[in-house]
């Protein structure tokens, strides 16, 4: 993800008729430049130092916000205990292992990806996850 501007986060959210505040940038800046599918808690952790009045509920309807207005933000719910979040600039598949909790993207390979249109379906977002263990927990556990 290319890195954006505060003017251009505006415009991008603004564009999805969101109301650009100084938190709902922070978040989808954090988001874009950090792929690595963080929880609500991990969000706060990281931008709390800057923004001491930020909390966690501000962190969570911010993200549910973004969600709502389509703004390429999605809530990834592989762990039961935990959503986490992701912003998806290209359609892709997630892997979940099942004893460290990690989240990786991997490539959608053969499955729809988001410009294709088969049988008249328009695809507008894929969501496939794969479970299993990673290659460390693999390592570890074989
Ligand atoms: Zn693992
Ligand atoms: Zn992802």
């Amino acid at each position: 993800m290319k890195m954006m501007t505060t003017a251009q986060l505006s415009d991008y959210l603004k564009a999805k008729g969101v109301r650009p505040s100084a938190q709902r940038i922070a978040i989808l800046r954090y988001l874009m430049e950090n792929p690595v599918h963080p929880t609500v808690e991990k969000i706060h952790e990281a931008l709390v130092h800057d923004m001491p009045s930020l909390s966690l509920t501000t962190v969570y309807n911010t993200l549910n916000c973004l969600v709502a207005a389509d703004c390429g933000v999605t809530m990834l719910t592989p762990d039961s205990r935990n959503a986490h979040f992701d912003f998806i600039e290209h359609p892709h598949a997630h892997t979940y292992c099942r004893s460290c909790g990690a989240i990786m993207d991997m490539e959608l390979g053969g499955a729809l990806s988001g410009d294709d249109c088969r049988g008249g379906f328009h695809v507008e977002r894929v969501d496939v996850c794969y479970r299993g263990l990673c290659s460390d927990c693999y390592a570890k556990l074989n």
